[in-house]
């Protein structure tokens, strides 16, 4: 140990003689040759002579430890990882012992195993072979705090080498942008609420202070770009649901595997022996032995006695009456405890709205939605600019609701809420008309929960099929206890179960969306496994720069500023992951796949795009563009429930020369800093599906 310490300032891990990904192509594609190519083990005279293994160019990278027990081979396997280990060479007379591994990838993931456990294998440091250390270019990792104590054990668990930038043959960003973050804006702020204001009237209990609005992919189309992206490879989309103002295009063969609540069947059941009680119309045995005027229970009865008392026993039949039957109807708000209920509308991961559901609220709700209809043929379009708490009527595709004014900020895009679903929209105001008093008296049944156990995350293309899979007519009992409620968001926490299979909705949402750290035996995605969204080519387009660095080949990444505040919703939902959920300490990504990496303390996803055996892999952050080493304690594997698309596109920048001077390189970079918004005057799309975009006076910038 002594030993190991002193010559520690020394140590650098490119010391170590396992080779490099540049110089031996050690596995070809398929990765069967690999074994043939193996090499017989050196004689033991030779095995530890530099020079001699060096001359004979070992296919397979190695390490050297000091062997710490005799019968050390299937220790040492496992505590690799049998899948890493391609063999293990045992010299008897030797202290030492030599592992090969399949991979640069399986001996990084090794090395970092040894730094997390010093004291179970020692490393065996070969002398030569290092370079100094100014032959590194110094890349500035703040917070990667390099020990100072002089009490250091072998390997400390965070140790680091130095980077090698030399043996890199891809580009990597040379300065260090922080990753640009976008403000989400509330909808509603507390100062909507301030006494005497109309939304402060309507909204007693401020639900909607936690208002999201969780389908701005979707608005903007991002859904239907990524369709179009489906339909250039084949698969044709069909026009499968209508969302309140939009509609939405899904792929007809997706696959519905997952979804295992089923559906309500739509056909009546027959109900031989039962007849429909006269008030509320749900089936019943009961009937008056007299008369034979079938009734459901006291309730319907106290309602109908006195119709019944008259004509019991004449030859008139008692009739149903509406505003008798409207006397059961419910009142606004949520139903009771155990009551069955409908989803209206998803507005959050664990936020949606639900209505009752049993016979008489159904005819409630529809009675609600079709006086809507009935009264709103000759309203007068809204005479005044709409006001936050307003209650209007929205017309959209032939279909009119009531909604409530929710944020007037921008008096082009109105956001609203449709009150008898729960469903956010934006909309031309065009589009409002006056609500009458009587339509805005009349009960609003839609009323959100949160849901138990369920947590905040945006959404993601396969969480929100699932939502609408669900959103059709299937029927949930509620459970809730009123000591549940959530008093920071104003809302009941609940669970729903599915009256069918008596499975928990909360639990199957949870499911669908909580990311789970792969096998890391198993193989990784690539790219491709992320749809992309790009700006549609056109002119005067808002775009938001996300990486500048690599403005001297001509290069630019822009997200369009619409969408960009996706981008920061994803990447807290990556923190989480890397910082709670991902429990591996560390995952060397194989070259082209992706992964997730800590750059600047935050966890974004980025797909690994050389290895050199330096323990840094080259990281391109896809939501931003930067690539940068990272090591690989600061990489864990992805998730297969990241299935954000990716908003950020690489641009090449039209008119410029080939080669730009580093003068010119800056003085572009100052222009377009990261975290820029442009309004760029042309995106064009070739043949490729590649981007390239122009700025009028970029050229004068560099004379
Ligand atoms: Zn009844
Ligand atoms: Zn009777």
């Amino acid at each position: 140990m002594e030993e190991l310490v002193e010559d520690w300032s020394n140590w650098n891990p490119m010391a170590l003689d396992y080779s490099n990904e540049n110089l031996n192509k050690y596995i070809d594609e398929a990765g069967q040759n690999a074994v043939e190519k193996a090499r017989a083990p050196l004689k033991p005279s030779e095995m530890f002579k530099k020079n001699a293994a060096k001359k004979n160019a070992t296919e397979y990278p190695y390490l050297i430890l000091k062997k710490k027990v005799n019968l050390i081979t299937y220790s040492v396997a496992n505590f690799f990882g049998p899948k890493h280990v391609h063999k293990i060479d045992l010299q008897p007379n030797s202290e030492l012992f030599k592992v090969f591994f399949k991979d640069l990838g399986s001996l990084e993931s090794a090395l970092s195993q040894l730094e997390v456990f010093p004291h179970l294998m020692e490393l065996h440091r070969v002398g030569g072979q290092e370079k100094s250390k100014s032959e590194y270019m110094p890349m500035r990792r703040p917070g990667n705090k390099v020990p100072d104590s002089p009490k250091l054990p072998a390997i400390l668990p965070t140790a680091r080498g130095q980077i090698d930038l030399k043996s890199r043959t891809i580009y990597f960003s040379e300065n260090t942008n922080k990753h640009p973050e976008f403000l989400v804006i509330p909808i509603v702020d507390s100062s909507c609420y301030k006494s005497g204001s109309l939304l402060a009237i309507q909204d007693v209990k401020k639900r909607y202070l936690n208002v999201k609005f969780e389908f701005n992919l979707e608005r903007h189309g991002a859904y239907v770009l990524e369709q179009q992206y489906e339909k250039e490879t084949g698969a044709k989309p069909v026009i499968q649901q209508l969302r309140c103002g939009r509609i939405l295009y899904r792929n007809a063969d997706v696959d519905d595997e997952d979804v295992n609540l089923g559906k309500d069947d739509d056909k009546e059941i027959l109900m031989s022996g039962f007849e429909k009680c006269v008030n509320c119309q749900s089936y019943t045995m009961i009937v008056c032995k007299i008369c034979e005027m079938p009734f459901c229970g006291a309730m319907c009865w106290s309602i109908l006695s006195e119709q019944h008392d008259q004509k019991c026993g004449t030859d008139q039949k008692v009739e149903f009456k509406e505003e008798n039957f409207m006397k059961l109807f419910p009142k606004s708000g949520l139903p009771p405890p155990r009551s069955m209920v409908k989803i209206t509308a998803f507005e959050q991961s664990n936020v949606l709205y639900v209505r009752p559901a049993d016979v008489v609220s159904d005819v409630a709700y529809h009675r609600v939605l079709s006086e809507v209809w009935k009264h709103s043929r000759n309203v007068p379009k809204l005479d005044q600019p709409p006001v936050c708490g307003q209650i209007v009527l929205y017309k959209f595709e032939g279909q009119v609701v009531r909604a409530m004014v929710l944020n007037v900020d921008n008096p082009k895009d109105i956001c609203v809420v449709c009150i008898d679903f729960g469903t956010v929209e934006y909309t031309d105001p065009g589009k409002l008309y006056k609500c009458s008093d009587y339509l805005s008296s009349l009960p609003r049944y839609a009323t959100p929960v949160k849901l138990r156990g369920v947590p905040t995350r945006g959404l993601t293309p396969h969480l929100r099929d699932a939502m609408y899979e669900v959103q059709t007519d299937m029927v949930f009992e509620i459970r809730y206890h009123s000591r549940e409620y959530d008093y920071g968001n104003h809302l009941q926490t609940a669970v729903l179960i599915h009256r069918e299979n008596n499975r928990a909705l909360n639990s199957f949402i949870k499911k669908v969306m909580t990311a789970v750290e792969p096998d890391l035996h198993k193989l990784g995605f690539k790219e491709d496994f992320l749809p992309h969204v790009a700006a549609p080519p056109g002119k005067n387009i808002d775009l938001i720069i996300t990486d500048n660095s690599f403005l001297k080949v001509g290069i630019i990444y822009c997200t369009p500023a619409i969408l960009a505040v996706e981008i920061t919703k994803m990447q807290r939902t990556f923190q989480d992951y890397g910082e709670n959920i991902a429990k591996a300490k560390t995952y060397a990504a194989p070259k082209g796949e992706l992964c997730m990496a800590k750059y600047m303390g935050k966890w974004c996803r980025g797909v690994s795009m050389e290895l050199v055996g330096d323990g840094y892999p080259s990281i391109l952050f896809l939501d931003y563009g930067n690539i940068v080493p990272i090591h690989v304690t600061d990489i864990r594997a992805y998730p297969e429930q990241f299935t954000y698309p990716v908003l950020t596109t690489e641009y090449v920048l039209m008119d410029l020369p080939e080669e730009l001077t580093d003068a010119q390189a800056k003085r572009l970079e100052k222009h377009l800093e990261v975290g820029a918004i442009v309004t760029v005057d042309e995106i064009v799309k070739n043949e490729e599906n590649n981007y390239s975009l122009r700025i009028e006076g970029l050229q004068k910038l560099l004379s």
